[in-house]
């Protein structure tokens, strides 16, 4: 088959799922009332990444695109808050989330989501815009173009690991992340210095994340751009102080640079209890944000907590894998958890 014949064939299918998906999360509907699901996106790559192969690229993401403005009512975030605190919201609701401000998101994301007139919210970590890097890249780029086939990571005590093929490089990735995550922001920076040290690459990318000007296309194209702080720290690994510093910085900075307000918020790495808890809850609230997101899975329902809403990344390829996972998750019995009020 020639590519226009594959793409004929391909549009076809995801025209039936769309359809299917429709029809599942309508019942759903008539049977359990209103959710709201809400997709956390972090980065769209312009080709897939053979180390992140569940990451969307651009071909792949303007498929879910189009499979969600099909099968939801795709909602601004502020919407979807406004409408759960009154306890009336439209069947079908869905709402488009990234964290982190990944510069792929206004140049691969937003020309997909115009095109399918879909809106989204993008959770801004100020600190990294302009040229910056979070520290989680310094690490999967460092492991990602070591030339090395081996990496003592000794001084972890995560031993030697094979850097030899992809999945070992992944691998390495992996533990590292998971290692340093949770180290304070120093200790999590020298750790970060010193696998790259150990990996003997000198240069790292500079262009990952958006540059602030991007930040003013997102919102002048209708996009809303929320806070998620100024150097994306744990927060229950700061005081309360230093926290409510870094939520209300971070804000600061957006609506300097976009000039209007910024009023929901996304915790970084967003699980409740090990992420944020009632003081950063309580931070949020009082810093006058109408809503804010977590990573706790689920689907928000009429009356919930504005304040924690669960968020849901489907899984799966191909595509109706992919819109099976999120099909379902409406139909979860057991909802997102959230810090104790
Ligand atoms: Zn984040």
């Amino acid at each position: 088959m020639d590519a226009p014949a594959v793409a004929r064939q391909e549009g076809i299918v995801d025209a039936v799922i769309a359809a299917a998906s429709r029809a599942a999360v309508g019942l759903t509907h008539a049977a359990l009332g209103a959710r709201l699901s809400i997709l956390i996106f972090h980065r769209v790559r312009a080709q897939p990444d053979p180390l992140f192969p569940n990451e969307p690229d651009a071909r792949r993401f303007e498929r879910l695109m189009r499979l969600v403005g099909k099968s939801f009512t795709v909602l601004p975030l502020g919407t979807a808050v406004s409408q759960i605190a009154a306890g009336d919201l439209p069947p079908r609701s869905l709402v488009i989330t990234f964290d982190d401000g990944y510069r792929d998101n206004a140049e691969i994301a937003l020309p997909i989501l115009a095109r399918h007139g879909l809106v989204a919210s993008f959770f801004v970590t100020t600190g990294f815009l302009d040229g910056g890097r979070m520290w989680n890249d310094s690490l999967i780029e460092s492991v990602r173009t070591s030339p090395l086939n081996e990496l003592d990571l000794g001084f972890l005590g995560l031993g030697r690991r094979p850097l030899t093929s992809l999945p070992d490089r992944r691998a390495a990735i992996d533990t590292l992340l998971a290692r340093i995550k949770y180290l304070g922001p120093e200790e999590r920076n020298a750790a970060v210095s010193r696998v790259q040290e150990l990996c003997r690459v000198r240069e790292l990318p500079g262009c990952l994340m958006m540059a602030a000007e991007q930040v003013r296309v997102l919102h002048r194209a209708g996009m809303e751009i929320g806070a998620h702080t100024v150097s994306h720290p744990i927060l229950t690994a700061l005081g309360p102080h230093e926290a409510e510093r870094e939520i209300a910085a971070g804000r600061r900075r957006l609506e300097e640079i976009i000039d209007a307000p910024v009023d929901l918020f996304a915790y970084p790495n967003g699980r409740p209890f090990r992420d944020f808890d009632q003081t950063h809850v309580d931070i949020v609230r009082r810093l006058g944000f109408r809503g804010a997101v977590s990573t706790a899975q689920g689907v928000a329902r009429p009356g919930d907590d504005v304040f924690q809403l669960p968020r849901f990344t489907p899984w799966g390829d191909p595509l109706w894998k992919w819109a099976t996972q999120l099909t379902l998750s409406q139909t979860r019995t057991r909802y997102a958890t959230t810090v104790a009020s």
